[in-house]
């Protein structure tokens, strides 16, 4: 066996220590012939740092585009050209929405705001928004909801908000290539007063930007020194009007390669399925990277573009021999 894929054995499925951003270069360059060798080690160190089950959740957003940030990837933007216009949701839709989340099995349900930071009226309306489901869904509330003040993060928590998720997007030494209204450190900020309010972090990454792969090693590097419950991998969808319209998408050995490798370098976190998967990597691709590392999928549509529908994802589970994992005693 290679040499690279023996010490990640010894080190990550052995003992549950995840591989370095070195060690994480060095499954990324790995090629393509021992690509099948890699995934089945992620699956089995997924299986036993994680187990079997899968964790379902669908978001909802309640406020959509406009947002004054300018990531460079993101249809919400309201400095790009990108047909998203903004809309604010009320509180039955997101009543409505949660229940039908729930019905699919899902045990998370994340609101999600495009915007920098949420101001008096977003958080007014989460407040209402969180008490209605609390009183009549039984699933766990997530949100999304930009950059916080650490008034703002210590009251999500006492709402009872299960996790809150910022994504660190990308590299550090690549960040102010795609985003240039807020510093990677911002959001690292923001990750860790998360924590600090004793929420769970979930904190993601998208895939494609053009970044290299040194940057996307470092990257993984980056959020397991953040060791955050949950990282939702999104791979780039270009959206039209925004600056990476145009950015060819990755190549889907390459991002069933980056699964693998973030699944190593995270031996015990959820790692999601977020955008971007059905373009990038199809159904067989899918499927692919369930038994090659990822533990846990959105269903549903995602905010700006459209996944697939949640009853196809379930069957897949099913096949799969996949458990949806059951509502945890958060609630
Ligand atoms: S990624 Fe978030 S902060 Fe950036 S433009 Fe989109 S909604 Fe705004």
């Amino acid at each position: 066996m290679n040499n690279t894929l023996s010490v990640a054995r010894r080190q990550v499925l052995g003992e549950g220590r995840g591989l370095d951003q070195q060690q994480v270069l060095a499954c990324l360059n790995l090629p393509d012939d021992a690509a099948s060798d890699l995934l089945a080690l992620a699956h089995e160190v997924r299986m036993r740092w994680c187990g079997p089950e899968v964790e379902v959740e669908g978001i909802v957003s309640v406020k959509t585009g406009g947002c004054p940030e300018d990531c460079h990837f993101c249809a919400q933007s309201g400095r790009f050209t990108s047909p998203v216009r903004s809309v604010w949701l009320d509180i039955d839709d997101l009543v409505a929405s949660a229940r039908a989340t729930a019905a699919t099995g899902a045990t998370e349900f994340c609101i999600v705001a495009a915007v920098r930071g949420p101001d008096e009226r977003l958080m007014s309306q989460v407040r209402e928004g969180i008490a209605a489901i609390r009183a009549t869904v039984s699933i766990n509330v997530a949100c999304s909801l930009g950059m916080l003040t650490p008034a703002q993060a210590a009251e999500l928590a006492a709402m009872g908000v299960h996790r809150y998720n910022h994504n660190l997007e990308t590299a550090r030494s690549y960040f102010d290539r795609v985003v240039t209204t807020h510093t990677w450190q911002e959001r690292h900020a923001t990750c860790e007063l998360v924590r600090s309010q004793g929420m769970e972090l979930c904190c993601g990454a998208i895939i494609g930007l053009g970044e290299t792969l040194e940057q996307r090693a470092e990257l993984a590097a980056q959020l397991a020194a953040l060791d955050p419950d949950e990282v939702p991998l999104n791979f780039l969808n270009p959206r039209p009007g925004t600056p990476l319209s145009e950015h060819p998408l990755v190549d889907g050995k390459e991002a069933l390669k980056t699964i693998a490798a973030f699944r190593l370098a995270l031996p015990r976190t959820v790692l999601r399925y977020a955008g971007g998967r059905e373009l990038t990597l199809g159904d067989l691709g899918t499927r692919a990277g369930m038994l090659g590392g990822i533990n846990a999928i959105i269903v549903g549509n995602y905010l700006t573009t459209l996944g697939r529908p949640a009853g196809s994802d379930i069957e897949m589970l099913t096949e799969l021999k996949m458990p949806i994992k059951a509502l945890s005693g958060t609630l």
